[in-house]
């Protein structure tokens, strides 16, 4: 600050000096030995400051469950240093924004260190810092300089202050017409009244170029910029450029400084009547409130959208992996189980039927005579003819049972909780049908085939051991059906054995 500045502010008899109150609450600042009666001895005395320091503790900003009913309650959930900050928030400034000249543009500024006041504070709890009232404080004092300036050299000042449009121009105006700006004035004054030097500190560091490193003095010299969000004719371009230094210094994203700005729009009405101030139209306040809550609700919108698209592709991929996975368990010819698959399938439902006494039925079925097919018509409508049989055999069968094939002409069909005695008539079923049904043109006409099938099954006649054992058996009494003549179905059971 210039030598000629700092003498006419020393000597500067406009120059507002705190209330008594205040210097007693300064007095308490400094001392180590005070603590919270004493604190609470000298706010009783005034009954203004009182009433504010219990309406405080009552407000949105301290979300108590339990309605606090006197100042001692208030001062003892609120602990020594909020309290003496606060108190020093209420009074201090109580003469600087006193009605006289300028006083327009005098409530302007008053209106931003009150906007400023709860936007370090929440700056600073949305960072995690446990000073909310240090950091009100610090906040509220910030633009002292301003007021100062503005009461102690009006005729040079308010013009200043009229001019400017925003603080970047009334900085610039400052340090033009006055080779200072309203922060060093801040820090100066601050210094004189004897405040703490946190305070001192964070007002010279609060229109520093560059953001300081500092997360206390940064929640400050950001709150302005903040408060503006509030003041400006553009809030949204306010906005935005509030946010992006509070995210390159402060790495709060833009969801969180929403959240930030519902907070002092939910603080502000308590926080106006405090200071006996209306600081903001409560349309204006409802306005910001309902924008803040169109940005959540966006964000919230765009969120719910990536979330679908997110399930979308994994759905989209687990459909693909599922594909793939069928694929590797179908047999590439006919397009039923093959046998890898067949053994996985029929390892479970062993273990299922052995463990609930429920029957399974295992047919094993083997074309009749197909190398002749292939001699006569080729290996391609060979494969024509496969194709058609495995497509009919499942047609034939329940969703609940499963086709395989097991090499070549040879197909297996599981049929879970089936007798014995259903899974003969069944597979004889299938049979009969098949021997009806054309598998393929050829040039004498339709292609018919017959097939002959052994049934064993796990639970009835016998139990065994393993499904190879089971599988084994099946396939022996395949063998016997060749043997007799083959286009047949028997079981491995005599009773069930064909007459
Ligand atoms: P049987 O009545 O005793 O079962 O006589 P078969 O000729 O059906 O029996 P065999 O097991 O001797 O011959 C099976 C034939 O099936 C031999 C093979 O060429 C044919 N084969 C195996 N796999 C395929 C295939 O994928 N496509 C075609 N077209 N033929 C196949
Ligand atoms: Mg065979
Ligand atoms: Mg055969």
């Amino acid at each position: 600050m210039p030598p000629e500045l700092t003498a006419v502010l020393a000597l500067c008899r406009n120059l507002p000096s705190p209330p008594g109150i205040a210097l007693r609450i300064i007095e308490l600042a400094q001392d180590p030995e005070t603590d919270i009666t004493t604190a609470a001895d000298v706010i009783a005395i005034d009954m203004a400051l009182s009433a504010r320091m219990l309406r405080i503790a009552n407000s949105p900003l301290y979300a108590s469950r339990r309605r606090i009913e006197n100042l001692g309650q208030a001062l003892t959930m609120l602990g020594l240093n909020a309290t003496i900050s606060l108190a020093l928030g209420f009074t201090v400034t109580q003469n600087l924004a006193a009605p006289g000249q300028g006083q327009d543009v005098r409530a302007r500024a008053w209106r931003r260190s009150i906007l400023s006041a709860l936007a370090a504070s929440l700056l600073g709890q949305a960072r995690g810092l446990r000073k909310a009232e240090e950091l009100m404080l610090a906040g509220l004092l910030q633009d002292i300089g301003v007021l100062v300036l503005a009461q102690s050299e009006p005729d040079r000042y308010l013009p200043l202050l009229r001019e400017a449009r925003d603080n970047d121009e009334l900085l610039a105006l400052e340090r033009e017409q006055l080779d200072c700006n309203h922060a060093e004035v801040g820090a100066w004054m601050a210094e004189q009244w004897d405040l703490p030097r946190y305070l001192v500190e964070a007002i010279a560091h609060s229109e520093a170029p560059a953001t300081p490193e500092d997360t206390f003095q940064a929640c400050v010299a950001l709150s302005g910029a903040v408060a503006d969000i509030w003041l400006s004719a553009d809030a949204d371009a306010a906005r935005e450029k509030a946010l992006q230094r509070v995210n390159e210094t402060l790495q709060l994203d833009s969801a969180q400084f929403d959240q930030v700005l519902a907070r002092i729009g939910e603080a502000l009405p308590e926080i106006s009547a405090l200071f006996e101030t209306t600081l903001i139209s409560p349309a204006r306040v409802q306005q910001l409130i309902d924008h803040a809550q169109e940005l959540a609700t966006l964000r919230n919108l765009r969120e719910m959208q990536d979330a679908a698209l997110a399930r979308q592709r994994a759905d989209e991929f687990e459909a693909r992996a599922n594909r793939l996975a069928e694929q590797a368990h179908r047999d590439a010819l006919t397009g039923v189980l093959n046998r890898r698959q067949l053994e996985a399938v029929l390892e479970q439902e062993f273990l299922r039927a052995t463990r609930h006494g429920w029957p399974l039925s295992v047919a094993f079925i083997d074309l009749d005579d197909f190398k002749k097919i292939n001699a006569a018509h080729g290996h391609l409508l060979g494969d024509q003819v496969l194709r058609a049989f495995a497509g009919k055999l499942q047609e034939h069968l329940r969703n609940s049972d499963t086709v395989a094939r097991f090499g070549g002409e040879e197909f297996i069909a599981l049929l879970p909780n089936t007798t014995e005695t259903v899974a003969l008539e069944v597979v004889r079923r299938v049979l009969a049908s098949i021997v009806n049904t054309p598998m393929a043109e050829v040039a004498s006409g339709p292609l018919f085939i017959t097939f002959s099938a052994g049934v064993a099954t796990q639970g009835g006649y016998e139990r065994f051991a393993d499904v190879q054992d089971l599988l084994k058996a099946a396939d022996d009494v395949l063998y016997r059906s060749k043997n007799l003549g083959r286009n047949r179905v028997i079981a491995r059971s005599p009773s069930t054995a064909p007459a």
